[in-house]
């Protein structure tokens, strides 16, 4: 099963995608973990991604699709994933589907978890008090909720032309969200 997790930053994909990881046998593959993977290895590349990241602003889509590429064709991806947080704009949900056509894949369920903007800011507050993401500060995080609804938004469009979205409502418990989402790919 191919997956795409959709919703704004804090909209609690992360958390969803480890439950669809042990649930389905899958790995989740976040372009934000990878990137912040190649930040702590201080590769060349993540010192360049950081100061994008650190703005809220999106890595050049060329980077980006490199680390997806390399990630995706690796064995345990191969009878299916989780993505989470790609494509995050039109140009990649296009050439996700390039990549896909090259490796004879599809996509099974764009899974978009709504959740309205003042509860994402609060979740996102307290995350940074535990975590300490860097890209977690107030202006950073309401430049990442823009980011998302003028460029991340319309992926959902695309892939509701392409009748594969199922709109899972993203408040309750964690486990509310789990069983939603279940019930989505069921059908
Ligand atoms: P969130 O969904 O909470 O914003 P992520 O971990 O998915 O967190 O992403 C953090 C940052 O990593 C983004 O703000 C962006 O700078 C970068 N990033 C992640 N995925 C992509 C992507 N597909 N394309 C471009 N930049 C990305």
């Amino acid at each position: 099963m191919r997956i795409v997790l959709l919703g704004a930053p804090g909209s609690g994909k992360g958390t969803q995608a480890k439950f669809l990881v042990e649930k389905h046998n899958i790995p989740h593959i976040s372009t934000g973990d990878l990137l912040r993977g190649a930040i702590a290895a201080q590769t060349a590349l993540g010192l360049a991604a950081k100061e994008v990241m650190d703005k809220g602003n999106l890595v050049s889509d060329d980077i980006v699709l490199g680390m997806l590429k390399e990630r995706v064709t690796q064995e345990d991806a191969k009878n299916g994933f989780i993505l989470d947080g790609f494509p995050r704009n039109l140009a990649q949900a296009e050439m996700l589907e390039a990549l896909l056509k090259e490796l004879d894949m599809a996509l099974d369920h764009a899974l978009l978890i709504e959740v309205n903007p003042d509860e994402v800011v609060e979740r996102i507050a307290k995350r940074a008090e535990i975590e300490g993401r860097s890209d977690d500060t107030e202006e950073v995080v309401r430049n990442r909720l823009n980011v998302y609804k003028e460029q991340t938004a319309p992926v959902a469009e695309y892939y509701k032309n392409q009748n594969i979205v199922t709109e899972i409502m993203g408040t309750g418990t964690i486990e509310d969200v789990q069983e939603r989402i279940e019930a989505a790919l069921r059908f």
